[in-house]
């Protein structure tokens, strides 16, 4: 996961708001839904909110972080919903409307979450743990063969990308790796980011503070 900034709401959305009082983000006509989904997706870098894979307005869906049934009155709060993939099994669609302890809303979400060259994920935190597996992230092989498979692949391409091997990284200078960090972790003005660059960033923090 990557922290994300919610930004103002869409002027759309606000008017509907303004002129629709009394409903609820299920009444939402599609073209407010998807100036939500539009907005969180920019925010983003064009990320899923929680597996760093790429998503565009046609493959991800608008995500209550407090899901819709828990938080009833928090269901067209724009500040409670990101853009998740639609992939089955995981991410929004696999937590249902289970609680997430840990959200990409929280700083923390960067720091508690320890991701690894293998493709694996584990948690620092209890909480970290808990929403690992309510999302299905893949913290064992078994668990979400297809995600950690995908992961291991794209942080490898990333590396190989700065003509470096992946065994090499642990092996690298501060320097260098505080170099790195900056290019996975910081998006180009106006572009989305790489498929999961936060999570190559994650695992260049990780070397340059083991913990
Ligand atoms: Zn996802």
């Amino acid at each position: 996961m990557r922290k994300i900034d919610k930004e103002v709401e869409p002027a759309t959305l606000a008017l509907w708001k303004r002129q629709n009082r009394t409903l609820r983000y299920k009444d939402l006509p599609p073209q407010e839904s998807r100036a939500i989904r539009s907005s969180c997706i920019t925010e983003q870098y064009g990320l899923c909110a929680y597996c760093c894979q790429s998503i565009t307005l046609d493959d991800a869906h608008n995500e209550h972080v407090e899901a819709q049934d828990r938080a009833p009155n928090r269901t067209l709060d724009y500040s409670n919903i990101v853009a998740s993939c639609n992939r089955k099994h995981q991410c929004g669609h696999g937590r249902g409307t289970h609680q997430l302890p840990l959200t990409p809303l929280m700083v923390e979400c960067e720091t508690e979450l320890k991701f690894y060259l293998s493709g694996l994920v584990t948690g620092h935190t209890e909480r970290a743990r808990v929403s690992i597996e309510t999302l299905s992230l893949g913290h064992t092989e078994e668990s979400n063969r297809g995600l950690v498979g995908r992961r291991k692949a794209m942080v490898d391409t990333l590396i190989y990308g700065q003509e470096l091997r992946p065994e090499d990284l642990q092996h690298e200078d501060e320097e260098l790796l505080g170099l790195l960090l900056e290019v996975f972790q910081t998006p180009e003005a106006g572009k989305p980011l790489q498929p999961f660059s936060p999570v190559l960033a994650n695992v260049i923090r990780h070397f340059l503070t083991p913990a």
